[in-house]
């Protein structure tokens, strides 16, 4: 098995060669019971692993792991869509974006969490503390 760099350097010879072309979507399927010689690698590919593209003339059979990767260089797979933290909304990929500690905000809501935060602080030292929890519900 070759490495993960290798495959996707394979991966960029076959396109630039025509050896492989850019994959749609994902319309690769399991073949039990045959063993094959792997597309993209050229590796033998063992019984029960073989996977195979169901939409080309003649079979393209297939590692999953390489095919993973040709997917991958195709950019047929989509990122996972990212949802703000703070508001639950979708982060378009182009949006301003902070991650803190793992989680992703809106550039807008981190800086609008941040001054409430702020703004919080001031009224703890104060004995109205019940302001801000009803301002956690108004937010949430
Ligand atoms: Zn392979
Ligand atoms: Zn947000």
């Amino acid at each position: 098995m070759l490495s993960a760099s290798q495959i996707r350097n394979r991966v960029l010879q076959g396109l630039a060669t025509g050896h492989l072309w850019r994959l749609a979507d994902d319309r690769a399927k399991a073949r039990e019971g045959i063993s094959g010689q792997c597309h993209v690698c050229d590796l033998p590919i063992r019984r029960g692993q073989v996977y195979d593209l169901s939409d080309t003339k003649s079979p393209v059979r297939i590692h999953l792991e390489c095919y993973l990767f040709w997917l991958h260089v195709s950019g047929a797979y989509q990122p996972e869509p990212i949802t703000c933290t703070l508001c639950r909304r979708l982060i378009p990929p182009h949006a301003e974006k902070v991650t803190v500690e793992g989680e992703p905000y809106h550039g807008r809501c981190w800086a609008r969490r941040q001054e409430e935060a702020a703004s919080e602080g001031q009224s703890a030292a104060q004995p109205g503390s019940q302001r801000s929890l009803r301002r956690d519900v108004m937010f949430p």
